[in-house]
């Protein structure tokens, strides 16, 4: 019986873990971006993916480490490339709001086959990014889960 009650408490505060609480900061570029300013942020900013966004501030599209380095191969001038250019483009992102459970968001990351996703309010001109949720933050979730209980 011990056992069982124990598995339905753990159920219940794997469903408490909100995108909301784990959450990170989003790391936005324009889509006028160059590459190689992109690659310079994504340094600077000491992330693995960037979110796109146009003047009025919709998500356009998601940049990874390896989107980065696949346009670095070969002999293209990374000054006059875009980023719109070589991203992966709305309406094939995928996203999640922070009233999401993070059960739900990891495992859209998993089926997706992705690193990370921006948490978006949705608006009627388009949807604004407002936070990140990243392995590392469902890592985070994981142990925050095991302290609770003991583990
Ligand atoms: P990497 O490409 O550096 O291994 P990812 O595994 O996160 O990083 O990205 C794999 C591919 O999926 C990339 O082409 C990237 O643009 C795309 N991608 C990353 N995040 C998302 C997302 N939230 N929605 C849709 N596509 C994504």
């Amino acid at each position: 019986y011990a056992g069982k009650k124990n598995a339905v408490v753990l159920t219940e505060s794997m469903l408490n873990l909100k995108v909301k609480d784990f959450q990170a900061s989003p790391v936005v570029v324009f889509d006028q971006m160059t590459v190689y300013d992109a690659i310079i942020h994504m340094f600077s900013e000491d992330v693995g993916t960037l979110f796109v966004i146009d003047r009025d501030e919709i998500l356009q599209g998601v940049l990874s480490r390896k989107d980065l380095l696949r346009s670095s191969i070969g002999s293209q001038d990374l000054n006059k490339i875009p980023v719109h250019m070589i991203m992966t483009r709305m309406p094939n992102i995928a996203y999640c709001k922070n009233s999401d459970t993070l059960v739900d968001a990891a495992k859209k990351l998993i089926e997706r086959a992705i690193d990370s996703m921006p948490v978006v309010k949705e608006t009627e001109a388009g949807v604004q990014v407002i936070g990140r949720v990243t392995k590392t933050n469902i890592t985070r979730a994981f142990i925050s889960l095991a302290e609770t209980h003991d583990l």
